[in-house]
């Protein structure tokens, strides 16, 4: 008998799956608005400028393909880190930010487990928002962490069930660690305002809870970097120490060259370059060094004033566009369509996911008889719509609520 006789078949990705669903489909008006990743106003792969650009700066430099150091390239992570917690930052400024290169921001979530699991010396409990994205709790359970969740979205008014947060932190034990969205939060689209952010720094100050940001879409929630970068920086400036993944899979569209980073802020330059040294300690055993294409192509613009720029420009582009989808979404639902219930979350949410309200059996009616593919939860990603598909999508939704 075979050596994996008993190895049984696995569910498909809840995700990915969707697009291997979508692929087989063969019929011309079908739509992919599973996976999250930013198409173009003709629904197509999107590859930056100004990554175009400083691709065509690093072929004419000629660049080696040695290894990195295991935490990868130490100007990339600088860049990485200036861009999230701000040039002014107390910490930046301070060199006390640990930080490491990883293989995108799941690598970045990974690895930050890992950390936690190996040297955070209080509890191995980390909380997640319910909903969250579908691979926080597989990460940190294989991280070696204990996962439950807190209360984040409410259903009946498809917004923050922020009484809910509150009184489910304030009933975490102390020094739980506490994952949070930096902003664009997947799948709900449904962020805090910032009074909110500074209620729930308060609590988690109140419970010693240590904070976690995910921080995979910043530029993509409002257009802006810095505006997008505001939970992370307060909780920074209020005093609290913080763990951070960075993803530029979206704001750069380096999707497939998983280019991300972690970091942690320390007490000093001393205790940075021991959490620095075990950082590296968690990383050698699992990959050795993270790719260098990507790492290359974000630290190219970011360390450079007229790519930043162009950048800048483009980012916002994309988080327009979105915008843009969402109020023609809104309008073909309710004004053509006259489509029954309340649509108002599809304006409201913010980001590149609406959390429609769709049902499960809707969703597959959806995909079976329209050929429109997203999770069984209902989330939508809005860069897949587009000025020739979303007047179909609209009709087709319109058809299966009612
Ligand atoms: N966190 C969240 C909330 C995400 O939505 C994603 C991407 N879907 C990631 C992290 C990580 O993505 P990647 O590994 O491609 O950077």
């Amino acid at each position: 008998a075979s050596t994996w006789l008993n190895v049984p078949a696995g569910p498909p990705d809840p995700i990915l799956g969707v697009t291997e669903a979508f692929k087989a489909n063969k019929d011309p008006r079908k739509i992919n608005l599973g996976v999250g990743a930013y198409r173009d106003g003709d629904g197509k792969p999107y590859v930056l400028y100004s990554v175009r650009k400083a691709e065509d700066i690093l072929r004419a430099s000629n660049p080696d393909k040695e290894y990195l150091p295991i935490s990868g390239l130490p100007e990339f992570t600088k860049n990485a880190t200036k861009l999230a917690y701000g040039v002014d930052s107390v910490p930046l400024k301070a060199n006390s930010i640990a930080s490491t290169q990883t293989l995108s921001g799941t690598g970045a979530l990974r690895i930050g487990g890992a950390f936690l699991a190996r040297f955070y010396p209080h509890s191995k409990v980390i909380y997640l928002p319910v909903p969250s994205w579908g691979n926080h709790t597989p990460i940190f359970r294989d991280s070696g962490l204990e996962v439950r969740g807190y209360r984040y979205f409410d259903k009946k008014t498809v917004g923050l069930d922020f009484e809910g947060l509150k009184e489910d932190l304030k009933n975490a034990p102390e020094r739980s660690v506490v994952l949070l969205h930096a902003c664009a939060h997947n799948p709900t689209g449904v962020d805090p305002t910032p009074a909110q952010w500074k209620e729930i720094s308060d609590v988690v100050k109140e419970r010693k809870l240590f904070p976690f940001f995910d921080m995979a879409y910043q530029g993509f929630a409002s257009g802006s970097t810095d505006r997008d970068a505001h939970a992370v920086r307060l909780f920074v400036s209020e005093g609290h120490q913080i763990a951070l993944a960075q993803s530029f899979a979206k704001n750069m569209g380096l999707y497939g060259e998983r280019a991300g980073a972690f970091s942690l802020t320390t007490a000093d330059p001393e205790e940075k370059a021991r959490v620095e040294s075990q950082l590296k300690i968690v990383i050698r055993p699992m990959y050795s060094n993270p790719p260098l294409h990507g790492s290359r192509i974000a630290n190219t613009i970011l360390g450079s004033p007229e790519l930043y720029g162009e950048w800048e420009g483009e980012v916002r582009g994309m988080a327009e566009r979105i915008i843009s989808m969402r109020e023609r979404l809104y309008d073909a639902l309710t004004g053509t369509h006259k489509t029954p219930g309340e649509w108002g979350h599809i304006k409201s949410q913010i980001g590149m996911f609406s959390f429609t309200g769709l049902t499960p059996p809707q969703t597959e009616a959806l995909a079976k008889r329209a050929h429109i593919y997203m999770t069984a939860d209902g989330r939508i990603s809005m860069a897949g719509l587009n000025g020739n598909n979303i007047d179909y999508f609209a009709e087709s939704v319109s058809a299966a609520v009612k």
